[in-house]
């Protein structure tokens, strides 16, 4: 292992002559996991315009769904029927609607949000995307540190004394970018802690719920929205999920899991702005994985074959090239999701993403893990899905160069 400026520095040049061009910054399927899927475009044809009694092609048919769709989804989610809604492609986009209409309207029972001051507990590192929607709504974010068993419950409990808190952001399962879950225990904590805010939220963003590497040694899912209403807050989670690192990306499902009360008051307010969402995507996507072997749990364990090689071959690579003694970095080890989250020992994460980007390795930009980049200046969010198998190994070579080159620069200066 490099123990010199002028090795590191050596090596460094070395692998910017090899002129690559990698991405390790995208969370997205490969192109083979989007193949598994392809049957999915032709799922229905030009006699399919009827599911569950409803025309697709005209407007009636409701604002929760097609009943097959929300089958689907509330089994996904361990939940009834009666608690979801399935709406377009993208959950994120729910995650807002439900905010913006807390904000207008106030959720049951509670008094709009907006004009007061308003705080959102986030864990930290985590997914830039919650970040940005909750600041462009005017919410100051309140950083917990994202645990091995999940949120720092300590932490959440002492901020949501403050009535202006109304509630927590985080991923439960497989959790962008560390791929932690929470625990069983800590999740019941969660779900009966004492807040200020009579309408303190839980919105879980349980985007990697089924997303294990292997189907016989994974991380074991929680059902927030019963835990809530077993610990006498009935209305306190909003649980978020979608298929677009099950089917596609850019044209799934997504959908959202509460308690009645909630789901009638989504209703109410998505039917003021729509007369429904897309019931053909819905009706394809029910074709689709009813005919896929296996079912959707088929579909996880292809994904998972697909991508636990290049989670597998990012561990092997640092380890092999920076140790396991943490001398250089240390990083996670998840059994799903789509991200691994790399401390270095020295605060040298800018330097090491500026060095990749300069080598022809894109990394995702420094910071972009905590609201408004302020990190200590260690976290890289590392995104193995995308990129062909290869690829990601030659990638992670090149980074553990830049790590030691950055680390044994700041150590020498
Ligand atoms: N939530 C998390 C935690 C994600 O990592 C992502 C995508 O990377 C999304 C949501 C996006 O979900 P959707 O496509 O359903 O909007």
């Amino acid at each position: 292992m490099t123990t010199s400026v002028s090795d590191a520095r050596a090596e460094y040049q070395a692998l910017q002559a090899q002129g690559l061009q990698l991405n390790m910054q995208r969370g997205q399927p490969s192109n083979q996991d989007f193949d598994l899927s392809n049957r999915l475009i032709g799922a229905l044809n030009e006699h399919d315009f009827q599911m569950d009694g409803t025309d697709l092609r005209n407007y009636p048919g409701g604002i929760r769904g097609l009943p097959s769709a929300r089958a689907l989804a509330a089994n996904y989610l361990d939940l009834k029927d009666e608690n979801v809604i399935v709406w377009n492609n993208s959950s994120l986009e729910l995650q807002g609607l439900v905010l913006m209409f807390a904000l207008l309207h106030g959720l049951p029972g509670g008094r709009p949000w907006a004009g007061q001051p308003n705080r959102m507990i986030v864990t930290v590192p985590g997914y830039d995307r919650h970040f940005g929607l909750l600041e462009h709504l005017g919410f100051e974010l309140l950083s917990v540190p994202m645990e091995a068993d999940g949120p720092d419950l300590d932490a959440v409990e002492q901020l949501a004394q403050d009535p202006s808190v109304r509630g927590i952001v985080f991923v439960p399962t497989y959790s962008n970018p560390t791929g932690d879950s929470i625990s069983a225990e800590k999740a019941a904590r969660l779900a009966g802690l004492q807040a200020a805010a009579p309408d303190f939220t839980i919105f879980a963003d349980d985007a990697y719920r089924a997303h294990h590497l292997r189907p016989d040694d994974h991380d074991q899912p929680v059902n927030l929205v019963a835990l809530c209403r077993d610990a006498g807050f009935p209305n306190r989670a909003f649980v978020y999920a979608s298929t677009s690192k099950i089917t596609f990306a850019g044209a799934g499902l997504g959908f959202v899991g509460s308690s009645e009360d909630n789901i009638a008051w989504l209703e109410k307010n998505l039917n003021a702005q729509s007369i429904g969402p897309n019931k053909f995507e819905q009706a394809r996507h029910v074709r689709f994985l009813e005919g896929y072997p296996g079912g959707l749990e088929g579909l996880m364990a292809d994904h998972g074959r697909l991508i636990a090689p290049k989670f597998g071959a990012v561990d092997e690579i640092l380890t092999r090239e920076l140790g396991t003694e943490g001398k250089y970095a240390s990083w996670t080890t998840p059994r799903g999701g789509y991200f691994i989250s790399l401390n270095t020992a020295e605060p040298v994460a800018a330097r090491v993403i500026e060095l990749a980007g300069a080598a022809g390795i894109s990394l995702t930009p420094a910071g972009s893990t905590f609201p408004k980049g302020q990190d200590d200046g260690r976290n890289i969010r590392l995104a193995p899905t995308r990129p062909p198998l290869d690829e990601v190994r030659r990638a992670m070579e090149g980074v553990a160069v830049c790590i030691r080159l950055a680390t044994e620069e700041y150590r020498s200066r």
